[in-house]
């Protein structure tokens, strides 16, 4: 039989196990022996490969992180690292494989595609910085738990009135700190994309709104920003309001993934299984105009998308 292989690649990201368990299932149903390779490339190249069956993908659909576990391999971004992938893929039988990740991880799976094995690509992470796609699976359960983090700090900032300064994830993109700036009303929001200064972009808003009859006052920092605590003090000690960072880290990486992740990563594994049934390899799925699509894998590694200019202006009328 035809057998995919299937991985998890970079940084992990809820909803990768509903899209693990979607080829799978998918795959089984196409007449593939579908074979799960642990922790990333490392695996492939390691021959940590083992068959998958219906039941094995049983009880994860609404698990955060990966059952497969994923890695950074560093040995993949050389030659010799990718024809030991693409000899161990050949050992096992694996004529194509279906990487779930982030653009790094599908540079990876370009590389193994020059020695004849079908790739596809399937958008996940929780910083939606995949330039092809308008959504990546994982970014709205990363929403969620960030909006829920800060409505709580919210309630603590107005007791005390105070300003509360939150470095959110997202690497070089600012797509979650905008959008929940958005949703939770903050009064600053520091993307990577935008240029800003101290006193016209972080300090004015913050006056003009204590002028306004604020009593308290929200900083989100993006990732590829950084420095939430160094701009809490600068802010405390220009203003004199009581200032706090909360660095939110990891727990924006877990919990059980939202309705949207789950139903997206379905569509989208079963999309990458239905593509290689046809004999179609070397594509990316992606999500455009809300519609699941596939891209040729290199023009989608080309593909860039903006940050929104008129989110951004909205954010700032929101929080007047
Ligand atoms: P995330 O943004 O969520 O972390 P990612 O897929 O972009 O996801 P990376 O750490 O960039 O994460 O890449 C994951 C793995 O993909 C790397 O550890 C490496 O094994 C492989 N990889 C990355 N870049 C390349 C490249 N240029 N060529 C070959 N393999 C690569």
């Amino acid at each position: 039989a035809r057998s995919i292989g299937v991985l998890t690649s970079g940084g992990d990201a809820p909803g990768m196990n509903a899209a693990i368990r979607a080829v799978v299932r998918s795959g089984i149903h196409w007449g593939f022996k579908v074979m799960g390779i642990r922790k990333g490339y490392n695996g492939l190249i390691n021959g940590d490969i083992f068959e998958m069956s219906l039941r094995s993908v049983s009880d994860i659909v609404h698990r955060g992180g990966t059952v497969l576990q994923t890695a950074r391999c560093l040995p993949f971004k050389t030659e010799e690292g990718i024809q030991q992938g693409a000899a161990m893929a050949r050992v096992f039988g694996l004529d194509s494989l279906v990487v779930i990740g982030g653009d790094g991880s599908f540079r990876g799976a370009k590389d193994l595609s020059a020695h004849g094995i079908k790739v596809v690509g399937i958008p996940g992470t929780i910083d939606n910085d995949i330039g092809c796609s308008e959504y990546t699976i994982g970014y709205d359960t990363a929403l969620n738990t960030v909006q829920d983090a800060l409505d709580k700090i919210r309630d603590t900032a107005y007791s005390h009135e105070r300003c509360s300064v939150l470095e959110v994830m997202g690497r070089k993109a600012g797509y979650i700190a905008l959008n929940v700036g958005i949703a939770c009303g903050a009064e600053v929001v520091l993307l990577p994309e935008k240029k800003f200064e101290f006193d016209k972009d972080i300090i004015k808003p913050i006056i003009e709104g204590r002028n306004r009859g604020k009593k308290h006052y929200i900083v989100i920092v993006a990732e590829g920003v950084g420095g939430a605590i160094e701009v809490a003090t600068e802010i405390e000690k220009i203003t004199g309001i009581e200032s706090r960072a909360t660095i939110l880290g990891h727990i924006q990486r877990g919990g059980s993934p939202t309705v949207r992740d789950r139903v997206t990563a379905g569509m989208m594994g079963v999309r990458a299984v239905e593509l290689l049934k046809d004999g179609i390899g070397n594509r990316v799925i992606a999500l455009r105009e809300g519609k699941v699509v596939d891209i040729e894998i290199n023009e989608a590694l080309e593909m860039k998308k903006d940050i929104d200019d008129n989110l951004i202006e909205l954010s700032k009328i929101l929080s007047l």
